[in-house]
């Protein structure tokens, strides 16, 4: 049997393993999960694991609340003395955090074949450190799976044509977890009974490049203040911007909640008005529910939303964000096309993994 090795360690990664790990199962291929720790409160990890029926992380690293060296070095030591012990015929990163950058480094010193899931994404914007870790991973791995035809030519533009790597598209993994446990949240979630609103904006803030600069974090909020005076704006609120909100004393006026479980998240997208954030994961899931989205970036790896009128990009200006907000109320959008490929994308990447012609078992040195 195949012995596979999944590194997590942030809040979407979870909700992208849950696809996955139940294709793995089907296959009857040995899954071990190894849970960095990055993201440990109840509400932004354990939640996701019950809800979503994923297995328990066989390793859990602990390694959390640390600058960006220090993180991603201690993952890569516990992860390399993992590897050692597992032997896994294959190493498994999602996405772009230090989890994932520290994973495909521990996999590729020691020759284990890698899989990148979401390769290919570029904002073109080094002050990110997901654009660092995208970029590293990218380049480190055997497999990578795209989520987009975009994603496959930024690839190209950077020379992947002459890198002994397999390339393919698969679809966005967000799109089959959403379509999953659509019904299961509407049978589980009771969100919408607490909240007791009849329509209301969805907006959530996390991005490094918007919480740890108080200006732009000053700009975002005023803007959601703003719109809050016509329909009211809740946000389920990432700790590392709560915490910076107290600590440069901004006072946001809108209703904030604690985050929110994957089950209730999906029942606050399915009926709110529209969605406002920073998150990448979050501009997809509005899209998938239907919704018009505002994304508080200058720029987005999910491009396509924004050429077909999804979304409105606006960065961190009040002004912005509220015209936005006014431009995005009136729109009617036909979001029948398929971008992200209708609920396949998982079942593609473990038929690829498994049975694709790529470096799968070669050239291992342990
Ligand atoms: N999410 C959630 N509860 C929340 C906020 C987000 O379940 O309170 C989910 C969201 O629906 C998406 C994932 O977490 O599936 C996205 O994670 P996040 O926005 O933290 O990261 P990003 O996608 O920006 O990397």
């Amino acid at each position: 049997m195949k012995k596979i090795i999944t590194i997590v360690g942030a809040r979407p990664q979870f909700v992208k393993a849950a696809t996955l790990s139940r294709q793995f199962a089907l296959q009857g291929v040995e899954e071990k999960i190894v849970h960095t720790g990055q993201h440990y409160d109840a509400n932004m990890s354990d939640v996701f694991f019950d809800e979503m029926e994923i297995p328990r992380p066989v390793y859990n690293l602990e390694v959390h609340g640390l600058g960006h060296g220090a993180m991603t070095g201690r993952m890569l030591e516990g992860i390399e003395e993992i590897l050692l012990k597992e032997k896994p015929d294959a190493v498994l990163v999602y996405g772009d955090t230090n989890s994932t950058l520290a994973g495909a480094l521990a996999a590729a010193k020691l020759h284990i074949p890698l899989v990148h899931v979401e390769a290919g994404l570029r904002s073109y914007n080094m002050q990110m450190p997901e654009e660092i870790n995208r970029i590293l991973t990218d380049r480190i791995s055997n497999l990578l799976l795209c989520p987009t035809d975009t994603a496959i030519e930024n690839l190209k533009k950077e020379g992947f044509d002459h890198i002994d790597a397999k390339i393919v598209k698969n679809g966005d993994v967000m799109q089959d977890a959403a379509l999953f446990y659509a019904e299961k949240a509407e049978q589980k979630s009771d969100i919408l009974k607490k909240l007791q609103l009849p329509k209301f904006v969805l907006a959530t803030i996390h991005r490094q490049e918007n919480t740890d600069n108080p200006e732009k974090l000053r700009g975002i909020i005023a803007g959601l203040n703003e719109i809050n005076k016509e329909v009211p704006v809740v946000v389920p609120l990432h700790p590392r911007t709560r915490g910076i909100l107290a600590k440069e004393n901004i006072v946001p006026e809108f209703s904030i909640i604690e985050p929110v479980g994957y089950f209730d998240m999906i029942m606050l997208l399915k009926t709110c008005e529209m969605v406002i954030t920073d998150s990448g994961g979050v501009q997809k899931e509005a899209f998938f529910f239907e919704k018009q989205c505002i994304t508080m970036r200058e720029e987005t790896e999910w491009v396509e939303l924004v050429q077909h009128g999804f979304n409105i990009l606006t960065g961190s200006d009040a002004e912005k964000i509220v015209n936005a907000y006014h431009e995005s109320k009136s729109k009617k959008s036909d979001f029948r096309i398929n971008l992200y490929g209708q609920g396949l994308a998982a079942e593609r990447a473990v038929k690829e993994i498994l049975v694709g012609n790529w470096q799968f078992r070669s050239n291992r040195a342990i």
